[in-house]
C-alpha cells in the first residue's frame, strides 16, 4: 500500500500560486476622506464615495500610493512609472458601486520575487508576478443577529479600505514552500509597517490556487482556487488535502473542474463554493474617473530610502557579526523588534556571540518546552544579557546559570530578579577551594601522572570534578589560577 502511494505522489507534481491581500496602514480610506480602521460600530466610516452615491467622485490616497510602492521594493518588484486604475464589475451586496476599482492590465508593479527553501535545501526563488492597488468591499454578515436565520446585514465601514494585491508565480512546487512564501511575504511586508498584516481582523487574506500534472509535464493543468483561508498553517492543510483529492481523481479518471473552493479547518476538506469566473466575466475597463497613476524615478527613489533594512539583509548581517547559524539568524529576525531587541543588548554584552548562544540554546529550548515566543519569556534579552556578563566573567558557573534560568521560567521573573533573588554564593575563598583542589588531585593520582607525563587536557577533567565537588559554586577564576599552581 505504502509503495503504491508512494508511487502516485511521484508520478504527479503540484503547482501551486498564491494571491495575497494586504490592507494597507492609511490614516483615511483609498478614495475618500473616511477613516481606515478596524471594529468601528458598522457604517460609521462611510462617506458618499465610499458608499457609491452617483455622482460622487474618488480622490486617490497619495499615502496608500507610497506604501504600495513601498512593499513592491521591498519584495523586489519593478515599479511602473505609469499605472492605470481599472473598473472591475461584478454585482455583490458588500460592494456598493457595483464595481471595484482595481488595477488589470498595467498594474503598479511587477517582476519581483520571494526566496524560499526547498525540501532538498536549495535557495529557490518564487516570481511575484505583479502588486497592484485597489479597494476592499464591505462585510456581509451572516451570523450573530437575533433574525439571521432570515437576513443577511451589510457592514461597508471596510469599504474602501486600501488594499495590496499581490499574485505570485505558478510556480510553488509543494505546500511547505507555499508556508515559507507567506511566512516571508508578511515579515517583509511587516518590516516595511505598511500594513499590520493581521490575519484575524482580516488584513491580510490569502487564496491558494493549485493544480496537479505528471511530473515533467510542461503545460499546467486545471487549477482550482481554494479561498479564505484564514492561517498559514491552514493554507499548508488546505493544499495537501487539495493535492491527494486531485491525484486520487486524476487516477480514477475523473476530471478536475476549474472551480474555487473553501477550506473547512475542522474537517480538514476543502468544499465546492462556486464555479471560477474568467476576467472576461468583469468586463474591466479603464477607471474614468481616475488619471493614469505616475509614479516617476525621483518619487520610487525617496520611497525607497525609507526602507529599513530588510530581513534577509539583517540576516546575512548577523550572521556575519555574530557567527550565527541561519536558523537562528532567522529565529532572531523573525520580528523587527524582536531584532532590535537582540542588537541592542548585543552591542552592550561583553560577548555578543555568548549573548546570542545563550538565548538560542538556554532560553529557545526552554521557550519551546512552555510552548511560548520570546516576546512571552519570563527571561527577556536584556535579562539574559546580563547572565552572558555573568558568565563571561566567571561570576557564575553554566550549571548554576542553567539552574537560575530554570528557577526563572519556575517563577516566572526575569533573570536579575532571580539573580538578585539566589544570588549563589560563590566560593571564591582560596583555602577552601585550595583544600577541594587537594582532595581531587589525591583521589585521582592516575590523571595527575598522565598530566605531568604531558596531558594538559586533563585540566578539563580536574576542573569538573572540583566544580562538581563545589556544587557548581567555586569561583572559576580562583579555581583555575590555584590548580594551575598545585600542578605545576
Ligand atoms: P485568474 O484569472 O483565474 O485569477 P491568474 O492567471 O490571475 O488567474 O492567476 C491567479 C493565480 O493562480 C496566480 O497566483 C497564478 O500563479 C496561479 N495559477 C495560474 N494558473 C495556475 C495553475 N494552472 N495551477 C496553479 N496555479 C495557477
Ligand atoms: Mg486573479
Ligand atoms: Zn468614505
Amino acid at each position: 500500500m505504502a509503495t503504491a502511494a508512494s508511487d502516485v505522489q511521484t508520478k504527479y507534481e503540484a503547482v501551486i500560486g498564491l494571491e495575497v491581500h494586504v490592507q494597507l496602514l492609511t490614516r483615511t480610506k483609498i478614495f475618500c476622506g473616511c477613516p481606515n480602521v478596524f471594529g468601528s460600530e458598522p457604517n460609521t466610516n462611510v462617506c458618499p464615495v465610499c458608499l457609491g452615491m452617483p455622482g460622487a467622485l474618488p480622490v486617490l490616497n497619495r499615502q496608500a500610493v507610497e506604501f504600495a510602492v513601498k512593499a513592491s521594493q521591498a519584495l523586489n518588484l519593478e515599479v511602473n512609472e505609469t499605472s492605470i486604475f481599472a473598473r472591475k464589475n461584478y454585482f455583490y451586496p458588500d460592494l456598493p458601486k457595483g464595481y471595484q476599482i482595481s488595477q488589470f492590465d498595467k498594474p503598479l508593479a511587477e517582476r519581483g520575487y520571494i526566496e524560499v527553501t526547498t525540501a532538498d535545501g536549495a535557495t529557490k526563488r518564487i516570481g511575484i508576478t505583479r502588486l497592484h492597488m485597489e479597494e476592499d468591499a464591505g462585510k456581509s454578515m451572516h451570523e450573530g443577529f437575533a433574525d439571521s436565520a432570515t437576513k443577511t446585514y451589510v457592514d461597508l465601514n471596510r469599504t474602501g479600505t486600501p488594499l495590496a494585491e499581490i499574485v505570485s508565480e505558478p510556480e510553488i512546487s509543494t505546500p511547505d514552500e507555499a508556508y515559507q512564501y507567506l511566512t516571508r511575504l508578511k515579515e517583509i511586508i511587516l518590516y516595511t509597517g505598511v500594513s499590520d498584516c493581521n490575519m484575524e481582523e482580516g488584513s491580510l487574506r490569502c487564496d491558494a490556487n493549485v493544480s496537479i500534472r505528471p511530473r515533467g509535464q510542461k503545460t499546467l493543468g486545471t487549477k482550482v482556487e481554494v479561498k479564505n483561508v484564514n492561517s498559514f498553517r491552514f493554507v499548508k492543510q488546505a493544499l495537501e488535502y487539495e493535492i491527494e483529492r486531485q491525484i486520487e481523481l486524476a487516477e480514477s479518471g475523473g476530471a478536475i473542474v476549474q472551480e474555487t473552493r473553501l477550506y473547512n479547518p475542522g474537517e480538514g476538506r476543502t468544499y465546492t463554493m462556486r464555479s471560477k469566473e474568467k476576467a472576461h466575466d468583469y468586463r474591466y475597463f479603464p477607471e474614468p474617473d481616475l488619471l493614469p497613476l505616475i509614479v516617476d524615478q525621483p518619487t520610487q527613489a525617496a520611497i525607497r530610502a525609507t526602507l529599513p533594512e530588510l530581513p534577509e539583509a539583517k540576516r546575512r548581517r548577523l550572521i556575519a557579526e555574530y557567527g550565527l547559524s541561519e536558523g537562528d539568524a532567522a529565529t532572531l529576525t523573525a520580528t523587527q523588534a524582536r531584532a532590535d531587541l537582540f542588537e541592542t543588548e548585543a552591542k552592550k554584552a561583553k560577548s555578543p556571540k555568548r549573548l546570542a548562544n545563550l538565548v538560542i540554546s538556554e532560553l529557545q529550548g526552554r521557550l519551546k518546552a512552555a510552548n511560548l515566543e520570546l516576546e512571552d519569556s519570563p527571561i527577556t534579552i536584556a535579562g539574559a544579557r546580563l547572565s552572558a556578563d555573568l558568565l563571561e566573567d566567571g561570576t557564575i558557573s553554566s550549571k548554576i546559570l542553567k539552574e537560575l534560568y530554570d528557577h526563572a521560567f519556575a517563577q516566572n521573573v526575569d533573570f536579575p530578579v532571580i539573580y538578585e533573588r539566589e544570588k549563589p554564593q560563590q566560593i571564591t575563598d582560596t583555602a577552601e577551594i585550595e583544600k577541594m583542589i587537594d582532595e581531587v588531585l589525591a583521589a585521582s593520582p592516575k590523571q595527575v601522572e598522565q598530566y605531568r607525563a604531558g596531558k594538559t587536557t586533563m585540566i578539563g577533567f580536574f576542573v569538573g570534578q572540583i566544580m562538581k565537588a563545589s556544587k557548581g559554586k567555586a569561583n572559576p577564576a580562583v579555581l583555575n589560577e590555584l590548580l594551575a599552581e598545585k600542578l605545576k
